[in-house]
């Protein structure tokens, strides 16, 4: 099928809930894509941080196609070797107890939530259900994580939303005082905020928070979906933070593309969901847990090393490149956000990159690079090749 032909297709049978670019893709191969015309584009998005290694890979492929041709699918209520061996390897890598599976990270972190109340309950009863997240965070799109998403412009329409959640400030750790009261039963957040911006949070705020949960027997509750699985030069997030999460979520990179999520927990949480507390049909479905299992067999300690020195390269690159119409360049690994100024909007600086062969996502007010963790340098040089080339006939303010 034609651009043109799909597009229509897609025009009258599908719901308008995208604003779609206007490319219609159709393979890739490592950090490379080619729509239906045969264009090649750079990948700076990963889907949105979902193909980790990439498009095409390999083993991936081998390793899908090997679990597709033994069991596609079995029920929860069986035991599988893909599941168990991707929870020990999440596990046995992070000084975390034990896994669970989902589909999705808002599932991963309805889990969570889910969670976090549970083993409140438990201990001290009723009344202690409530939530601490913080401003500008992103928590996912069902009812309950739109609800936990501190971003006002997520709170319309959908009426009634699930209550039990309080919102403080990032790097402000009064603000968390300040919400906090005998109703609460854990803290959640992001430590690279994504959709918000790209906005690290401070190693010291974080660190004070984990105080305060351990103070207070709250749950802290990281979520990852977007900072996990390689993504910010550690195999999570927290790694970094010198803090140990009661709870951490997990979806996008890591089953290189087909969905999956969860969660994961420390010893004191380890008993928390029983026996029919908690469930899913698909989540850990074997497939896809097969498909993670090669996934964080590849994103070894080199690789890791590979995701801070790539980039710390590009964001280098584009710092160096002093284009009128961008601003700060901040981020973690090959997460990285950079402010824009200047008349155009992000999506429009975003769409004028496409344009020219190089795809890359907006977060907040500016632009953002998820790039395949497995990108080459020749492919970052013509990424940012391109993003010089385009980005430089714009105005600064
Ligand atoms: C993307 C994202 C989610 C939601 O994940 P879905 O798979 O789209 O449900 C939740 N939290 C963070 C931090 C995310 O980046």
């Amino acid at each position: 099928m034609t651009f043109e032909e799909i597009k229509a297709l897609d025009e009258q049978y599908v719901m308008h809930s995208y604003g779609r670019f206007q490319v219609a893709i159709d393979h890739g191969k490592g950090a490379t894509l080619w729509d239906v015309n045969g264009r090649e584009y750079i990948d700076f998005t990963s889907g949105i941080g979902v193909c980790s290694l990439g498009y095409a890979d390999e083993g991936w492929q081998k390793a899908i196609a090997a679990q597709t041709a033994k069991l596609g699918h079995i029920s929860n209520l069986f035991y599988t070797e893909p599941y168990a061996k991707a929870a020990q390897k999440l596990c046995t890598r992070t000084g975390m107890s034990n896994a669970m599976f989902a589909n999705s990270g808002a599932e991963a972190n309805e889990a969570m939530i889910k969670l976090a109340r549970k083993y409140s309950y438990d201990k001290y009863g009723k009344g202690r259900g409530t939530v601490i997240t913080l401003h500008n965070s992103f928590h996912g799109r069902t009812i309950t994580t739109l609800a936990a998403t501190g971003q006002d412009k997520f709170h319309d329409y959908f009426f009634p939303f699930t209550e039990g959640f309080r919102y403080a400030d990032a790097n402000n750790l009064d603000s968390v005082e300040e919400v906090a009261g005998h109703d609460v039963c854990a803290v959640m957040m992001e430590l690279v905020q994504g959709e918000g911006g790209v906005l690290p949070l401070d190693e010291k705020f974080v660190q004070d928070v984990a105080d305060l949960c351990k103070k207070r027997d709250w749950l802290l509750l990281i979520d990852e979906v977007q900072t996990g699985v390689g993504r910010t030069g550690t195999l999570f997030a927290f790694q970094q933070y010198g803090i140990e999460p009661d709870v951490v979520s997990f979806a996008k990179g890591i089953a290189g593309g087909l969905p999956f999520g969860g969660v994961m927990a420390n010893e004191k949480c380890r008993n928390v969901f029983t026996p029919g507390t908690h469930g899913t049909t698909f989540g850990g479905n074997p497939v896809s847990a097969a498909a993670a299992c090669y996934v964080l067999d590849t994103i070894d300690e080199d690789l890791l090393k590979q995701v801070k020195e790539k980039g710390a390269y590009i964001r280098a690159a584009v710092e160096e490149m002093d284009l009128p119409c961008l601003g700060q360049v901040r981020g973690l690994g090959m997460m990285l956000g950079v402010e824009i100024k200047g008349e155009k909007t992000n999506r429009e600086l975003a769409a004028a990159l496409i344009d020219n062969g190089l795809l890359c996502l907006t977060a907040g007010p500016g632009l953002r690079f998820l790039p395949p963790l497995v990108i080459t340098r020749e492919e970052i040089d013509k990424g940012l090749a391109i993003l010089r080339g385009t980005l430089s006939q714009f105005k600064g303010v």
